[in-house]
C-alpha cells in the first residue's frame, strides 16, 4: 500500500510499504477514508522533543475509515463499519484505562499511532491501517456524518474540547485562547459551548485570526506587544477569568500565567517537547490560581462530543483548509510547517 514515510527532518515522503494485518485477535484492519496532518507530527517532522521516529516509519495519527477485516474475538465492530480511532493506543483494561485516562495505557507503553513512545505502530497517513484493541478504540460514525466532521473527534477537537472543560468556563467569563492553530481554534468552538461573555483569540497569524473571529473570538495579534498586558487593560486591569493555553512553548505557557486574574483557571493543551522550560512560580502562587495541563484522553471524549458535531453545535469541518491526496502529502506538510497559503487543517485523502 501507499503510506507517508518518516525519512529524516523535514523529509518526509510517499512510498509503498507492506499492507498490515490483523496480528492479534482483538485488532481490525481499516481502509482508511481519510487522514490528516497534525501540528504534533510537524514535531516530529522537526525531529523536535529528542527522539526521531525510524526511518521510513509510517506517520499520522488522525485518521478514520472503514474496517476491512476483524480478528477473531473483535465484537462491537464488523466489516464494513465505518469507525474513527483516537491518536493514542489503549487496551481499555489496564489500570490506566479503567483510571479513564487511556493515554497512559501500561499495556502499550502509552503508544500513539505513528509515534515513537511505547510500543511502535504504524501511523494512519497511509491507506490502510491495524488498529489494536479494536472493540476499546473503534467508534462506529452514523452515515449521516461527514469524515470531516467526524475524524477530528480522534484528537484536535476532543483535544480542544477538553481544554474548554479544563478551564472551568461559567457563563460570563471572560477566556483568552493562546495559539490560532487548529487546536486553538477548536477550543473558541468548544469554549462557546460553556457560555462565556467574552473570548479573545492571541495568535499572529492574521488568516488565523480571521477564522477565530468568524468562531465568536476577539482577535488579538502578537505583533500588538504583550498579550498579558493586552488582555488586562481590555478586562479593567483584572485579566480573563480563563486562560487556554494551545501552543506548546515557554512564552505563551508563561504569558497564560500574567495573563490570568487572580483565582482564575490556566488550561495548556500544547504539546511541549522540551523536558523542561521555566515557570513564573511566584505569580502563580500570588494569585491563586488553578493550573490544569496534559495530554487529552480524546477516547473519553468521542462519544460525548459526536451528537454535539451531528447536531451543528460545533463545526470542527470549518478549520479545514486543504484536501489533498496521500501523494501530495510532503506538499501539505510544507504548507502546513510554514503556515502558507493559508492552512489551517490538511487533509489526505488516500
Ligand atoms: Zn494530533
Ligand atoms: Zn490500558
Amino acid at each position: 500500500m501507499k503510506a507517508i514515510t518518516f525519512h529524516g527532518v523535514g523529509d518526509v515522503r510517499a512510498e509503498r510499504v507492506p499492507d498490515p494485518k490483523v496480528v492479534d485477535p482483538t485488532d481490525v484492519v481499516l481502509r482508511i477514508t481519510t487522514g490528516a496532518i497534525c501540528g504534533s507530527d510537524l514535531h516530529q517532522y522537526h525531529g523536535r522533543g529528542g527522539t526521531l521516529v525510524e526511518t521510513g516509519a509510517v506517520m499520522g495519527h488522525e485518521f478514520m475509515g472503514m474496517v476491512e477485516a476483524a480478528g477473531p474475538e473483535v465484537r462491537e465492530v464488523r466489516v464494513g463499519d465505518r469507525v474513527v480511532a483516537p491518536f493514542s493506543i489503549s487496551c481499555g483494561r489496564c489500570e490506566w484505562c479503567l483510571r479513564k485516562l487511556p493515554t497512559q495505557c501500561s499495556t502499550t507503553g502509552r503508544a500513539v499511532f505513528g509515534g515513537r513512545f511505547g510500543k511502535v505502530f504504524p501511523g494512519g497517513q497511509a491507506e490502510r491501517i491495524r488498529v489494536p484493541f479494536a472493540d476499546y478504540l473503534c467508534e462506529k460514525v452514523p452515515a449521516d456524518m461527514s469524515d470531516e466532521d467526524a475524524l477530528f473527534l480522534g484528537d484536535i477537537l476532543s483535544t480542544g474540547y477538553a481544554c474548554a472543560e479544563n478551564g472551568s468556563i461559567r457563563p460570563g467569563d471572560t477566556v483568552a485562547v493562546f495559539g490560532a492553530g487548529p487546536v486553538g481554534l477548536l477550543a473558541m468552538q468548544s469554549a462557546q459551548l460553556f457560555g462565556p461573555a467574552r473570548v479573545f483569540a492571541v495568535d499572529r497569524v492574521g488568516y488565523r485570526l480571521a477564522l477565530a473571529e468568524e468562531f465568536g473570538a476577539e482577535p488579538m495579534n502578537l505583533d500588538r506587544g504583550d498579550p498579558a498586558a493586552e488582555l488586562r487593560a481590555l478586562t479593567g486591569g483584572r485579566g480573563p477569568d480563563v486562560v487556554l493555553e494551545c501552543v506548546g512553548h515557554e512564552v505563551p505557557f508563561t504569558q497564560a500565567i500574567e495573563a490570568v486574574r487572580a483565582g482564575g483557571t490556566v488550561s495548556s493543551v500544547g504539546v511541549y517537547v522540551e523536558p523542561s522550560m521555566g515557570f513564573p512560580a511566584r505569580e502563580a502562587f500570588f494569585k491563586d490560581l488553578s493550573l490544569k495541563m496534559g495530554i487529552c484522553n480524546a477516547r473519553n471524549y468521542m462519544r460525548p462530543l459526536l451528537p454535539l458535531v451531528r447536531n451543528g453545535k460545533l463545526t470542527p469541518a470549518r478549520i479545514v483548509t486543504h484536501t489533498i491526496g496521500l501523494d501530495e502529502a510532503p506538499r501539505g506538510y510544507a504548507i502546513f510547517d510554514r503556515k502558507e497559503d493559508r492552512a489551517i487543517k490538511v487533509m489526505l485523502k488516500p
